[in-house]
């Protein structure tokens, strides 16, 4: 059988190349992206190069890394950031083939073989230019007949490099390697084959499967397998998100809601979340769910059918406002509100072209509800906003405050 065509691409230095595309002057000084000090999570999540050649360090204390660079500018995590680009680059990949099989948020498998365009280093090129071009991000590839020697030839070279390991090569580029370098060789694994001799990918092969299953049990068989290239772990079909049943989100008020228009503020912003979630998974709801909690933590659910399926706003946030306020009584205090789109439905099993006067509407609402959520990918949560969610900002502010606003792009109703 010919051999498999894969992919692994990773992208460098993910987290702080996306703060460097959002402000620019980062690439000038050492800077890293690090959890926030006071809340224990002191540590360096990623860095730039400058701050790499003074010697910091990913899973370093903010501590350790400002000893050896004073002038270390620290970013806060944004993770939703990270997650908007994450997906633009997988969406990208899966142009290419449907097994794009994820190894964290910034590194993916790809299988070309039998794919109409399966010629990996060809391919390799094209899409660290585009990356390049269209994310304005970098990525190392390396490009193999398995998942193991793929995954190192993208550590080999980076950033925006491309590396084939091949039959011909694999002797001189993967066996001279340190164990450590293969994936799943963790710290215990490498003091274990340290002490039998081992230091190298290349002495690891040569120990043959028997003699490692003696002394590793199958997990011997597995580093036989990484070591020589015959692992043949397939790269797993792509998740279509059909396994999600459901999608919500809630909050805990700052203040208890007293009013229909502060329910209504709330819901709203809680419908454009879970809504964008079903956008980005590809699913419709035919079901809408809201919880409530009262100041005496009270709670109280109730779900309702929805006229069609949807991923819009549009119809969500009415439907679930609705159904909120037909058991909201006043006076009543509310703590906590949630909102959930259940009995999911992948749009692809829905589009059928439609002309209905109707149908042409959602399908505008739908690209305007697509392109906010690209403004706010791009630009942060707060770009663009729901009239309504200036009730109160500081209910509709709460869960997204921690995204900074860089360019306010406008209102929008209601
Ligand atoms: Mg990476």
């Amino acid at each position: 059988m010919a051999d498999r065509v894969i992919l692994h691409v990773d992208q460098n230095s993910f987290y702080a190349s996306v703060e460097m595309l959002r402000y620019p002057a980062l690439r000038d000084v050492p800077c890293a992206v690090a959890g926030d000090p006071v809340n224990r999570h002191g540590i360096i999540l990623a860095k730039n190069h400058i701050a790499k050649n003074a010697g910091v360090k990913t899973a370093e204390t903010i501590w350790e890394a400002k000893q050896k660079c004073p002038d270390l500018i620290l970013v806060p995590p944004d993770y939703a950031r990270y997650l908007y680009y994450s997906r633009l680059a997988r969406k990208m990949y899966c142009e290419y083939t449907d097994r794009v099989e994820p190894f964290g948020i910034d590194e993916c498998w790809l299988d070309l073989t039998g794919c109409p365009r399966d010629d990996g280093l060809d391919v390799a090129e094209e899409l660290r230019r585009r990356v390049k071009e269209e994310l304005g991000l970098t990525v190392s590839i390396g490009v193999s007949w398995n998942k193991i020697y793929a995954k190192l030839g993208s550590d080999l070279r980076k950033p925006d490099a491309v590396t084939a390991i091949t039959r011909d090569n694999y002797l001189d580029v993967v066996y001279p390697l340190p164990v450590e370098d293969l994936i799943y060789v963790g710290r215990a694994t490498a003091h274990k084959l340290r002490r039998i001799g081992v230091r190298t990918i290349g002495q690891l092969a040569a120990l043959g499967p028997t003699y490692l299953r003696s002394v590793f049990g199958v997990v011997g068989l597995n580093l036989h397998a990484f070591a020589t290239g015959l692992d043949e772990t397939p790269v797993a079909e792509t998740e279509r998100e059909n396994t999600v049943k459901s999608v919500g989100n809630s909050l805990t008020t700052h203040h208890d809601l007293y009013t229909e228009q502060e329910i209504k503020a709330v819901t709203y912003m809680l419908s454009e979340s879970v809504t964008s979630r079903l956008r980005d998974a590809g699913m419709a709801a035919r079901t809408i769910q809201i919880s409530m909690r009262d100041y005496q933590l009270y709670n109280f659910e109730r779900q309702a059918p929805l006229p069609f399926p949807t991923q819009l706003c549009s119809e969500i946030a009415p439907a679930a406002t609705e159904l909120i306020l037909e058991h909201f009584e006043r006076g009543q205090k509310i703590r906590s509100l949630g909102v959930r789109a259940c009995n999911l439905i992948p749009i692809s099993r829905l589009k059928q072209q439609s002309y209905l006067a109707r149908e042409v509407k959602r399908e505008a609402m739908l690209r305007l509800e697509e392109t906010i959520d690209d403004l706010r990918g791009r630009y942060g949560g707060l770009s663009v906003r729901r009239g309504i969610s200036l009730v109160d900002r500081t209910l509709t502010e709460h869960d997204i405050k921690r995204e900074n606003v860089i360019h306010p792009v406008g209102f929008f109703g209601p």
